[in-house]
């Protein structure tokens, strides 16, 4: 069903703006973002769609295909998050209130109906999708613009602050800048973005393991804290130091005994992912896709040696699939702990390629991934059914 057809089976009512945005695959660049470094992504044509209609009271009601619970609210009360199965209200009640700290004014009485086609809590970013989502169908309503910067930084700091996830700029700020046959490469320092053409005859394939460690949202926040600490341990050695991703290799070896092992070997990840993620970017322009697979392959590694948000399901599909014929490389994709590999593949990559490391995978943990070959799409965007 349409997002136009949905709105109008719960509300009775035609919608007046409607806004969608793609969910996105982390190409490289593995918790390089809240570090201040480098990140690759894509976004893939697989969508969230938010649709705004008014309301002659002063309610504020959303409802979700994906979700069985109607939130209904009031700007006051939307001040504060939800829990519970109200929970997926956070996104874009979160959106609201960032929009109306940022000084955007915004009316009582209006609905939301969201539909997706992008699968939800699976590591592609739904999350931000429905952020950025109901960022520009509220804009549009309420008559003001956003640009795409804006946008991604709002959808972030809603995240941050409303939703309570301490994630960087990758996410939103794929979803805002992604384009169709191209990658967003994000320099999270300065919070720039541009895109790179992606290389014809390129595809990706998701394995998605559909695991999901259960203190997965801790774990995150834990990598976090530890590499704010090792930040600071690294700053008092060099006092110019701007991020965590500027620390040279050799300064983090000088920094060992401070750091203590744990804290040194997120450093050590986030330093070397940054060289690779610049590798990348070389590679690309000179057309040398083994070395673009060999640089994924390799941040694969260090995520499971070093940033240790891998686990026995993830390094499984990550080795089976960069052995396979015509794949690149192969990594996790997104913060980990669960969740989905990414491949990087030519065109000779095959579905039954992939159903051969399924069942390799059944055998093993006795449940199948999805599989799912995605293709790149375009950003967030005002979006007229
Ligand atoms: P990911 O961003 O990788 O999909 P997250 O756990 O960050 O995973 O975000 C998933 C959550 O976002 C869902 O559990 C739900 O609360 C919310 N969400 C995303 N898309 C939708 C949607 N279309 N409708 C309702 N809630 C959604
Ligand atoms: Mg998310």
């Amino acid at each position: 069903m349409s997002t136009r057809n949905y709105f109008f089976s719960q509300f009775n009512s035609v919608p007046a703006f409607s806004a969608r945005a793609p969910g996105r695959i982390e190409f490289i660049g593995n918790h390089l973002d809240y570090n201040g470094g480098p990140v690759l992504g894509a976004a893939i044509n697989r969508y969230v769609t938010v649709a705004v209609g008014p309301r002659s009271d002063e309610k504020i009601v959303l409802v979700s295909a994906a979700q069985s619970d109607c939130i209904k609210t009031t700007l006051d009360a939307a001040e504060q998050p939800l829990s519970g199965a109200e929970a997926w209200g956070n996104y874009p009640l979160g959106m609201l209130k960032v929009m109306r700290d940022a000084g955007m004014s915004v009316y009582n009485g209006f609905n939301i109906a969201v539909t997706n086609d992008l699968p939800l809590g699976t590591g592609l970013s739904s999350s931000a999708a429905l952020e950025l989502a109901t960022g520009y169908a509220l804009a549009a309503f309420h008559g003001f613009a956003l640009d795409r910067k804006r946008i991604a930084v709002l959808g972030r700091a809603a995240e941050n602050s409303f939703v309570g996830m301490p994630c960087g700029i990758l996410d939103q700020g794929t979803v805002a800048f992604g384009r169709a046959g191209a990658l967003v490469l994000i320099d999270c320092e300065k919070e720039t973005f541009s895109t790179r053409s992606l290389p014809a005859g390129t595809h990706f394939w998701i394995f998605n393991t559909l695991k999901k460690h259960s203190l997965v949202d801790s774990l995150y926040a834990t990598r976090h804290r530890e590499c704010a600490e090792a930040f600071e341990i690294l700053r008092r050695a060099d006092p110019v130091l701007i991020n965590l991703a500027a620390a040279s290799e050799t300064q983090i070896e000088a920094a060992r005994a401070a750091l203590g092992t744990e804290r040194f070997k997120r450093a050590l990840h986030v330093a070397r992912e940054t060289a690779r993620v610049h590798d990348t970017l070389d590679a690309l322009d000179a057309g040398d896709l083994p070395r673009v697979g060999r640089n994924l392959t390799a941040s694969h590694e260090s995520s499971r040696l070093f940033f240790e948000n891998s686990c026995d399901e993830l390094d499984f599909l990550a080795e089976r699939v960069a052995g396979a014929p015509d794949v690149f490389g192969a990594r996790l994709s997104g913060g980990g702990f669960g969740g989905a590999v990414m491949a990087f593949t030519g065109s000779t990559f095959s579905e039954a390629d992939a159903g051969g490391i399924v069942d390799a995978y059944a055998a093993k943990f006795g449940t199948k991934p999805s599989i799912f070959h995605a293709e790149t799409g375009d950003g967030a965007e005002l979006f007229d059914e």
